[in-house]
């Protein structure tokens, strides 16, 4: 297999790299359109700029093994030819006025040349590779070099060095997000979108309104909230994390957990810093989104920042515990990693429901057996049919198994009875275990939130 050579063209290749008409193919999502464009070079073909013209040149080159060189790169024409002296091969574009697009006006058929192995081939560019590679990165931000190599050397039969893929890679991040303003004029566009698709769903976006930059914009699915109210604890993990890339803002988000303790996304927002104003805005819509029936929801934080106070200040009802952080993308990514999330978990979720004969999760089966186990270190105290007090070498607590409350308070918060409460339930002759766990670790619950997803999330594969 051949190596590619680096260019001597780098220069050439980084003023590329920053031209700003190259932020129009940012802006295309539609990739099976933008292969069209990238690959098909004929007479006739359209291309939005001067770049995307040559990388689908190059595209040519490197496929068809020939070396191109654009003898002419003007304000309204490229013309590109083979570079074997004898070969009467050439491709040339031109800038019509009428739409302000590039038009191949003249494209060679054949070479009468010998054509070059790859190992030679000096159009695979830094540019170009950046403009092979860049769709995959944008799907895979963490795309290993490796991988890269091999994708590469099946489209275009090259071999290119790990370091100069790392490289390209690294370049292609920062081209994907280093246009803040491209990545964030999509806001009021794919807030529109995903209300549209998500009936129901609370997304709302706020700009400065002195010069109209994009300040925070917060999203909360129905499919979400729904399944928040159906099939989760009513325990709301509150979270913040940095942002990566040029825009240096901060991710807000508020996760639950299902029945078998698995994530489960319930609104986020990308806000400019952590503190108690953003906190605020965050809970208020958080509290819009739940349709403000938030009076038995547990929060769960680092109480840092902002969050305790703006807890305490929006949600004084609510009881307030500890964290779990989580890495961050950009807005237009978050939203789509979200998605994903929900999709993948779905397939999962429905998998192990209809696998499942049980009447309890097994997140609360594996609890069960657990406690149960030394249960024999308790001394119980029976006082009524429901009432006992539970003493141990760490203390004494008094379980109400009516109310389905001990004084360790484990029972109320998790929903699955504490060790004192299993010592008490197991005095009785036959312990109905599921009758003291909280209904949301039921299998059935879990069913309903399945359903909910088939319903719902197929809305979401449209976007
Ligand atoms: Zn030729
Ligand atoms: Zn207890």
């Amino acid at each position: 297999m051949v190596e590619l050579a680096d260019e001597v063209k780098e220069s050439e290749a980084e003023n590329n790299y920053n031209t700003p008409d190259q932020s129009t193919d940012e802006n295309c999502s539609d990739t099976s359109l933008r292969d069209i464009k990238y690959n098909h070079i004929f007479v006739g073909a359209k291309f939005d700029n001067a770049v995307l013209f040559k990388n689908a040149v190059r595209d040519l080159a490197i496929k068809s093994q020939f070396n191109v060189k654009f003898t002419k790169s003007e304000k309204k024409r490229i013309i590109g030819v083979c570079t074997y002296t004898q070969c009467n091969w050439r491709v040339r574009s031109s800038l019509y006025n009428i739409d302000n697009i590039w038009h191949v006006t003249v494209l060679g058929t054949s070479h009468n040349c010998p054509g070059v192995n790859n190992s030679g081939n000096k159009v695979a560019t830094s540019t170009w590779l950046l403009h092979a590679i860049k769709d995959i990165i944008k799907s895979n931000l963490n795309v290993s070099p490796r991988i890269l190599k091999g994708l590469i050397k099946d489209q275009y039969n090259l071999v290119v060095p790990y370091m100069k893929l790392w490289r390209s890679r690294e370049m292609a991040r920062d081209l994907l997000y280093g246009f803040v303003d491209e990545n964030y004029a999509w806001v009021p566009l794919l807030q529109k979108e995903l209300v549209t698709r998500n009936p129901g769903s609370h997304i709302t976006y706020e700009y400065d309104t002195t010069d109209f930059t994009f300040r925070k914009i917060f999203v909360s699915f129905k499919v979400c909230i729904e399944g928040f109210r159906l099939g989760c604890r009513p325990l709301v993990g509150l979270d913040a994390c940095h942002l990566k890339g040029k825009f240096l803002g901060m991710m807000l988000s508020a996760i639950a957990l299902d029945g078998n303790n698995q994530l489960f996304p319930l609104a986020f927002a990308v806000v400019e810093n952590e503190s108690k104003s953003t906190w605020s805005w965050f809970i208020q819509n958080l509290i819009i989104a739940l349709n403000h029936k938030v009076a038995d929801i547990v929060i769960i934080s680092d109480m840092e920042k902002g969050i305790k106070e703006s807890v305490r200040n929006h949600l004084p009802q609510c009881e307030h515990r500890w964290i779990a952080r989580i890495r961050g993308k950009p807005v237009v990514d978050l939203v789509n990693t979200i998605r994903r999330m929900l999709m993948e978990q779905r397939k999962e979720r429905k998998e192990m429901a209809t696998i499942s004969k049980e009447i309890l999760t097994k997140v609360a089966l594996d609890h069960i057996k657990l406690i149960s186990r030394d249960k024999k270190q308790y001394l119980v105290t029976i006082s009524s049919n429901t009432i006992a007090k539970i003493e141990s070498l760490q203390g004494t607590y008094e379980v109400d198994i009516g109310k389905r409350e001990c004084t360790c308070r484990e029972w109320q918060i998790s929903g699955l009875p504490c060790k004192h409460a299993a010592a008490f339930i197991a005095t009785f002759p036959n312990p109905i275990w599921h009758a003291y766990v909280d209904d949301y670790y039921h299998v059935h619950r879990l069913n309903v939130l399945i359903k909910l997803y088939l319903l719902t999330c197929s809305s979401l594969l449209f976007l």
